[in-house]
């Protein structure tokens, strides 16, 4: 008998579902890939700039060639993820999910750019679990709170601070949820001094410096 877990059970797995080996190996993916798998996972509160610097980081190693994809937490929670709320446990289901779907992309040699708050260290620990070590990038992208809820670009900080003051708290990170900041990320980018390219940049010389970008500019 073997679990495996679902949510927060353990849920026992039937013994004839078997592991298939494909026959692409990861040095053929490599010829074809130009790098190694990788997982940036961004990580911060609402408006710190996640979603901004994922897509010019994306485009940036998709002009340069490497196969790049971004998983946004909103957009993910349209299909995927869309039966669940912002619980703590919703929350650790979301990013459970979302790193096994990230897994696949780094199989792949897609380098999978996660852009979600994820407010748990122990979430984000798991998340990096799941990943190969040398693939995983967790990239803390710091802005004070006062300066997210300055841009609010979502205005979902103004709607946290209504349904506070109107005694319906939503749970909002930040506000009446909590942050728990990375402790020892691989990047960490603070975006009310520094430019979305300066971010970016710093997060390409982490995937230079690893060796996972192999060739190309970016
Ligand atoms: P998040 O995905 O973290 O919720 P967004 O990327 O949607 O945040 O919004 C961040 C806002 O902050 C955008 O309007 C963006 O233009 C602005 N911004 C200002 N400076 C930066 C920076 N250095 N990096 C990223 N975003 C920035």
């Amino acid at each position: 008998m073997c679990l495996v877990e679902i949510g927060l059970a353990m849920v026992e797995k039937s013994p004839d579902v078997v592991w298939h080996s494909g026959s692409v190996g990861p040095d053929e993916r490599r010829k074809v890939t130009k790098n190694s798998p990788a997982v940036v996972w961004l990580t911060g509160l609402s408006g710190c700039g996640k979603s901004t610097i994922a897509m010019a980081l994306e485009l940036a190693l998709i002009r340069s060639g490497h196969p790049a994809f971004v998983l946004d937490g909103d957009n993910l929670r349209h299909g995927l993820n869309s039966d669940l709320g912002f619980s703590a446990q919703d929350r650790t289901e979301n990013i459970r999910r979302v790193s096994e779907v990230a897994r696949l992309f780094a199989d792949a040699h897609i380098i999978a750019i996660c852009s979600f708050i994820s407010p748990y260290r122990l979430d984000r620990r798991n998340a990096r679990n799941r990943i190969e070590p040398h693939a995983f990038l967790e990239v803390f992208v710091d802005a004070p709170l006062n300066i997210c809820e300055q841009r609010d670009p979502k205005q979902l900080y103004r709607k946290a601070r209504e349904k506070l003051a109107a005694g319906t708290p939503m749970g909002f990170t930040g506000i009446d949820a909590p942050y728990e900041p990375p402790e020892n990320p691989e990047v960490h980018v603070k975006t009310d001094v520094q430019t979305v390219d300066q971010c970016v940049e710093s997060i390409l010389q982490t995937l230079r410096t690893r060796r996972i970008l192999l060739q190309g500019d970016a």
